[in-house]
């Protein structure tokens, strides 16, 4: 892609101080995100991905942050709190997964967004109160000058999320991380949350972080897919890249999981069986060995280099993996894998 990426990250290592001693929650991590893009990053919880997401806010309380992240250019690693303060709206913005936790229940949602609207910009009230009832028609909230009116718990779960990404957008950033958006969500409304995102992505050509444990989800809007596995990149690539083909074992094991529109009613739910890794004692190979198939079913010299020898992320063909024995794309094709999405 030729233009500048507007968020780059460069080996970011997110480590956290605990009693039983640091965590590695994110290793070597590097990826960009351009404008009019999104970017998925997928995996199960503890892989690093809201860790991720929280580095690029500056919102990493407590953690040691080293590598890069470049917005538009600037360095954010190491800027003052008033500084990123200034950016975080304006430049960047984030939604999270339950918006009830994120929206005061004392005040109406037409005053949260003009609040936001406020602050950023120094606007009056009234203009802000303008701006708010702007923003809520633009997600979708039908009446938005009689709702501007009303309390969070007035509003469903799904209208609530529009709230937040309204307030999100209230200040025109340019860059936008989704954390987790439709998790709490039913899948009717899940689809409706996610056609906003992409539309309002198109519209004002936004940068789009989205972060999910569900490929599904990635399917749906994604461009590229940053397949996150124990605080480190296990794939990425474009997002049709990934679906006609995984290249991890991880990655296929996610695929697997998804439920498929041709499966009998009684179908058991498919898991990667197993538990995530142990940041606290990282193994030094590969941290997916103790689950992956393929290791188990390689001679023992593979075995053994897969349990000794942590694979690097190695690329080609626009696509990058960490496996010493990558599947080849045309062993897993998983063309039913988008039949499954609402
Ligand atoms: Fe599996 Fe080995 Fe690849 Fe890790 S390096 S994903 S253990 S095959």
């Amino acid at each position: 892609m030729a233009a500048e990426p507007l968020l780059s990250v460069r080996d970011l290592t997110v480590t956290f101080p605990t009693g039983g001693g640091p965590v590695r929650a994110v290793d070597s991590l590097s990826f960009d995100v351009h404008r009019g893009r999104t970017l998925g990053i997928v995996g199960e919880s503890g892989s690093g991905k809201s860790v991720t997401s929280m580095a690029v806010m500056g919102l990493h309380t407590g953690a040691e942050v080293t590598g890069s992240i470049t917005l538009d250019g600037r360095e954010l690693v190491g800027l003052a709190e008033r500084d990123l303060n200034r950016l975080r709206g304006r430049k960047m913005a984030m939604v999270f997964q339950d918006p009830l936790s994120s929206l005061h229940p004392y005040y109406t949602v037409g005053e949260q967004i003009a609040e936001h609207h406020r602050v950023h910009f120094g606007s009056r009230r009234a203009a802000a109160r303008q701006r708010a009832v702007e923003m809520l028609a633009e997600v979708g909230i039908p009446e938005p000058e009689r709702r501007a009116g009303e309390y969070p718990h007035q509003f469903s779960g799904g209208m609530r999320q529009r709230v937040m990404i309204a307030m999100a957008l209230a200040c025109e950033p340019e860059l936008l991380i989704a954390d987790e958006p439709t998790t709490a969500l039913d899948v009717t409304v899940q689809a409706q949350i996610l056609e906003l995102i992409a539309r309002i992505q198109q519209e004002r050509s936004l940068a789009v972080v989205l972060i999910t444990h569900d490929l599904g989800v990635v399917a749906r809007v994604a461009h590229e897919v940053l397949v996150m596995y124990g605080g480190r990149a296990a794939e990425q690539a474009p997002v049709e890249a990934v679906f006609a083909g995984p290249a991890h074992p991880y990655t296929r094991g996610l695929l697997d999981s998804l439920p498929r529109l041709d499966d009998a009613d009684d179908t058991p739910l498919r898991a990667i069986p197993g538990s995530p890794p142990s940041l606290l004692a990282p193994a030094p190979g590969c941290a997916f060995a103790p689950r992956c198939p393929r290791a188990a079913a390689a001679d023992a010299d593979a075995r053994e280099r897969c349990e000794r020898v942590r694979p690097r992320l190695a690329a080609s063909d626009g696509r990058a993996v960490a496996c010493h024995l990558p599947l080849s794309p045309d062993t897993a094709p998983m063309d039913r894998t988008r039949k499954a999405i609402p």
